[in-house]
């Protein structure tokens, strides 16, 4: 069954409380026939200088200055005035009429965190209306839906934990599982692998922000030593044909006046590339996100141009999930992946016009959450409609984070033909 057109009928929106106990937006949208649907808004920690621009209240006597109030008057008041009582004909047509409203490049008057809760809402919304689930109302024409490879988050450092560990994400990806369900299995198993890993060498077992362990080490290779290690305990074999491992150092966040502080050592952009290079050879890593800083773009070229071939290397910071700097990154050779994060770029459709930009060059893309999140599963629907065949949605645990997943969970179970992992999408 399909819809013609729609009317919204109300949006709202309140103030709530994501992952790391910092406010955010829930937003509920409730169109014309009466259907309405919720969707709680991500926040990131490590944040690209270009990403649209996330309000703040700034009034220090609430939550020191991080409320969010001025959004939720904005969704209330000016966003739901300009699109209430009103008919489209797609959600696409809503985003648009949202980001005219808001009148900046960057979504900076009115917020991108007001702006992305309602399209997340709205979209939501529709494919209630239209009785289909959101994966299907997410999927293109033309691309084929697939359940993605999980990156599970199981070591944080940098902006995401208080320990000494440059390197902000150490991911497992069961590339080689045979079902969406054994790459979640295999994820939980060495996830408590690891964990016994740590308590026997006497590290502490606390979380980071993304529920992955945050032991105070502070050498990458001793972690990435500990992981192949984990997988081996658990049963698996380290590497692309059973579980491969994914890095994201963030290298924006300790990239310093020209120079890289890697566990006490100062690196030019050209030894940390020979790290990079001597770390793809002595362990199972497929992909590295951020392997240098976004303000770094000689450092990309040279590392795309050094091992762009052997792995996959994902642009977050500099890419922001924005079309216009994706279209621009392709065109220079930067990276071969692109890291897509609604609340980066403010709008759904303008998301899965950053997606499909990369499908037609041959990049890469990477669906994630963020470190600051809500128990929203958006993004679970999102990487499967794209089929872009990879998400990161941190650890195995905590309740933000598996939420993601067992959304995934109950898709894979829902669709037992569906295709499963990267695809098209290997390097190397
Ligand atoms: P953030 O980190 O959500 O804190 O920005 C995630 C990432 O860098 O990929
Ligand atoms: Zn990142």
């Amino acid at each position: 069954m399909t819809i013609n057109s729609f009317e919204i009928d109300e949006l709202h929106a309140v103030e709530i409380l994501d992952s790391r106990g910092r406010p955010t937006l829930a937003i509920t949208a409730t169109l014309g026939d009466g259907t309405s649907a919720r969707a709680g808004v991500p926040s990131g920690a490590s944040t690209g200088t270009a990403e649209a621009v996330e309000l703040r209240d700034g009034d220090q006597a609430r939550y020191a200055g991080a409320g969010v109030l001025t959004a939720v008057g904005n969704v209330n008041g000016p966003l739901q005035a300009a699109v209430a009582g009103h008919r489209f004909t797609s959600p696409t047509d809503v985003d648009d009429v949202l980001r005219a409203t808001d009148g900046t490049g960057n979504k900076a008057r009115l917020g991108a965190n007001a702006i992305i809760g309602i399209s997340m809402a709205v979209h939501r919304a529709c494919a209630a209306a239209r009785g289909v689930q959101l994966w299907q109302a997410l999927t293109p024409t033309g691309v084929t839906p697939r359940l993605p490879v999980p990156h599970f988050n199981v070591v944080n450092g940098g902006a995401h934990a208080p320990n000494s560990l440059d390197f902000q994400e150490f991911m497992i990806a069961p590339l080689g599982a045979p079902s969406f369900p054994e790459a979640v299995r295999a994820g939980a198993e060495i996830y408590a692998a690891l964990r016994k890993r740590l308590m026997a060498a006497g590290f502490a077992t606390g979380l980071g922000d993304e529920g992955g362990f945050a032991p105070d080490i502070t050498s990458p290779e001793e972690v990435l030593t500990l992981l192949v290690a984990s997988i081996l305990d658990a049963g698996y074999s380290p590497g692309r044909d059973g579980v491969a491992i994914a890095m994201d150092p963030a290298a924006s966040e300790f990239h310093h006046d020209g120079t890289y502080r890697v566990a006490g050592q100062s690196l030019s952009g050209t030894d940390m590339i020979d790290r990079y290079e001597q770390i793809i050879t002595d362990f199972p890593v497929w992909s590295i996100e951020d392997g240098v800083a976004e303000d770094d773009q000689d450092g990309w070229i040279a590392l795309t141009a050094r091992l762009g071939e052997r792995v996959q290397l994902v642009g977050d910071d500099n890419f922001v999930t924005n079309p216009a700097i994706i279209a621009d990154a392709i065109a220079h050779h930067v990276g071969n992946a692109a890291l897509i994060k609604v609340n980066q770029i403010g709008t759904v459709s303008e998301t899965q016009q950053a997606m499909q930009i990369c499908r037609q060059a041959g990049y890469a893309a990477m669906v994630s959450h963020r470190s600051g999140e809500t128990d929203d599963t958006f993004i679970a629907d999102l990487a499967v409609g794209s089929g872009c065949g990879q998400i990161k949605t941190g650890a195995p645990a905590r309740g933000e984070r598996v939420a993601k997943y067992n959304r995934l969970l109950a898709i894979a179970d829902a669709q037992p033909d569906m295709a499963f992992g990267i695809g098209g999408t290997t390097r190397g």
